[in-house]
């Protein structure tokens, strides 16, 4: 049986403010208190792990060890099927760019070129099945943990349509849709998402709902 989370204060394993606020909003019917791995001056560790399963537990452990308190942490990224999975756990850094007027930075113009650049290479009749991963990981400062996998399955496009969302959502159509991520309002995109899936999976095995 899954370790159980009870009320109180769980440490988030992020030191992104937005996504303190969209983890803090779903799990706030649950009684808990979500504070920050950055507010409270945790290190953020390497992400060393192969998959988006040890980036998660490295994320979630590192904050429940230094902070004494359970911790959840996310990983996600985009896999293409042709491409043998990749970016997968290097999704982000396949958009980072070393320095832009001063100030490092992610190009996701750039990244998405990349994968539609390798899959062009591969040929014009290449499948372009992708999905879209993230996991959550809770760690308790003993040593337990448990994980949830969530995963949205569709294709890319090209060229890039739509003006919402973030990375790489306008080039990721959802299976069953011919718009892409960037062109769903947000709240149709939450409702499908892997990140949703992810988050329905711990709700009904933490909260039974
Ligand atoms: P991380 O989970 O913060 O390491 O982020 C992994 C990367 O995957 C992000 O920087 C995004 O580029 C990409 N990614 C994760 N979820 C989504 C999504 O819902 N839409 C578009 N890109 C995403």
């Amino acid at each position: 049986m899954t370790r159980k989370l009870g009320s109180g204060r769980l440490v988030i394993a992020t030191h992104n403010a937005g996504k303190l606020k969209e983890i803090g909003k779903l799990l706030e019917p649950y009684g808990l208190d979500c504070i920050s791995a950055g507010s409270l001056g945790l290190p953020e560790p390497p992400e060393t792990g192969k998959t988006f399963i040890e980036n998660a537990l490295i994320k979630a452990r590192a904050a429940a060890q230094a902070s004494g308190m359970v911790a959840l942490a996310d990983d996600s990224g985009l896999s293409v099927a042709a491409l043998d999975g990749r970016p997968g756990v290097y999704t982000a850094d396949w958009a980072e760019r070393q320095w832009f007027e001063g100030e490092p930075g992610r190009d996701w113009y750039m990244a998405m070129g990349k994968v539609e650049g390798m899959l062009q290479e591969k040929g014009a009749d290449i499948a372009r099945d992708a999905w879209f991963s993230c996991v959550l990981a809770l760690a308790w400062p003993d040593g337990g943990h448990a994980v949830y996998e969530g995963r949205v399955d569709g294709s890319l496009t090209w060229p890039p349509r739509g003006t919402m969302g973030f990375g790489y959502d306008p080039v990721f159509v959802p299976a069953g849709d011919t718009r892409t991520f960037a062109e769903l309002d947000p709240a149709q995109k939450h409702a499908i998402s892997h990140r949703a899936d992810a988050f329905a999976k711990l709700v009904k095995d933490q909260f039974g709902v």
